[in-house]
């Protein structure tokens, strides 16, 4: 299950997700959200009614600026809606900031047991530049508020290719970030969304990155190479594109998603996929709205707060899905789990361009089973490649 709060302290300008600016959030308003949340849980929860919950993820948005009785509440009825107790992980996004500091150990005294801190950087120009509300030294204190918690499993958020940010400085990101000694470290190249202020700032030529698009891919490039390499070095597994754990620490939740496992995705803008059921084989895509307004309204008036007709995923493009997704992680794709789902190998839907990925060193096929898996050049190229199967 994903539950999405979209309240920010500000909106971050390359930000694209479903958020509003919230700097303090009243209790009245928080209150009205979690209300919607469970109204929401209560009216969906009969599609999925027989099964047990893998995980929970509290994400937004920056769901640690609700109070800790609302991430209980939250809790609370998401375990009563759900056979079996579960779910065994419940992640919380944490922001660094001294309010929310204060409220780790309520978190955890809520259920929550891990916590993927949003960090970006220890470089407070990046920070700066990247106009983020928080500084280096906040960071900090937050990584060891969460140890003071009592919380195991912390997970690091960092930003790679952000404006004014090169190689050193990144690498000194890594060094910081491998010395807390987190168990999960995650690594997002930022990527400019259209509508952004940092896309008219781009258009602009006022977003300083190399200003040349070979340089600067030539830049991100080096920057995933040395993250490989030193998260390696200390012990961190590369499982999945963007996300390096140490054995064991690997997020249930993600692996979940590149499964194409269903998932109940509640609050404004959250994306869900139905379970599959005898007319819809490969389930149902659903997504709310992605207005806070809307969203309110919808639930209090006892209506759907989804933004359109959910859409039945069909065999096509759940092949395509289950192909790419399965390559972003170090596993790749068994063969015979594709077989089993769409009635013959990947080979037989993807021949032509298996052979061309092949040949370009970009994918291996393992000539035993046909499992499938990028190479190191594959995963430094994983768009292009992505984009040959859809
Ligand atoms: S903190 Fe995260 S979710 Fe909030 S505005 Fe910034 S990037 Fe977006």
């Amino acid at each position: 299950m994903y539950v999405h709060v979209p309240f920010c302290e500000r909106v971050c300008p390359y930000c694209d997700f479903a958020v509003v600016a919230a700097r303090s959030l009243g209790s009245a308003e928080e209150s009205r959200y979690v209300d919607a949340l469970l109204s929401e849980l209560e009216a969906r929860r009969a599609a999925f009614a027989g099964r047990s919950l893998a995980s929970l993820y509290l994400g937004g948005g920056t769901p640690s600026l609700l109070r800790p009785p609302s991430i209980a509440r939250i809790i609370a009825a998401v375990r009563e809606a759900f056979a079996g107790g579960g779910p065994p992980e419940i992640t919380l996004e944490v922001n660094p900031s001294t309010l929310e500091r204060e409220r780790l150990p309520g978190f955890r005294e809520a259920g929550v047991d891990r916590v993927s801190v949003g960090i970006q950087s220890f470089d407070d120009e990046v920070l700066r530049r990247l106009g983020r509300a928080h500084r280096a030294e906040a960071g900090r204190g937050t990584l060891r508020a969460c140890r003071d918690a009592g919380f195991g499993s912390v997970s690091i958020d960092l930003i790679l290719a952000a404006p004014a940010q090169t190689l050193s400085r990144f690498e000194r990101d890594l060094a910081e970030a491998v010395a807390f000694a987190p168990e999960h470290v995650s690594t997002y190249e930022l990527t400019i969304e259209p509508g952004t202020p940092f896309a008219t700032a781009a258009a602009r030529g006022q977003l300083v990155r190399p200003a040349d698009p070979d340089a600067r891919e030539r830049l991100a490039v080096s920057m995933i190479e040395t993250a490989e390499a030193r998260l390696g070095a200390a012990g961190f597994v590369r499982y999945e594109l963007s996300n390096y754990a140490h054995p064991g620490f690997e997020a249930v939740h993600n692996r979940r998603y590149w499964e194409r496992r269903p998932v109940l995705g509640l609050g404004v803008g959250a994306f869900s996929t139905d379970p599959p059921a005898p007319e819809t084989p490969f389930g149902i895509r659903r997504s709310n709205r992605r207005e806070l307004a809307a969203y309110l309204e919808a639930v209090a008036a006892g209506r759907s707060p989804e933004a359109g007709p959910g859409e039945a995923l069909d065999a096509r493009t759940s092949r395509a899905e289950a192909v790419f997704l399965a390559l972003r992680t170090a596993r790749g794709l068994d063969a015979a789990d594709f077989a089993r789902e769409f009635g013959g190998p990947p080979r037989r839907f993807h021949g032509a361009v298996i052979d061309e990925l092949v040949s370009l060193g970009l994918l291996v096929e393992a000539a035993r089973d046909g499992d499938l898996c990028l190479t190191a050049r594959g995963r430094l190229l994983s768009d292009s490649v992505f984009e040959r199967f859809v």
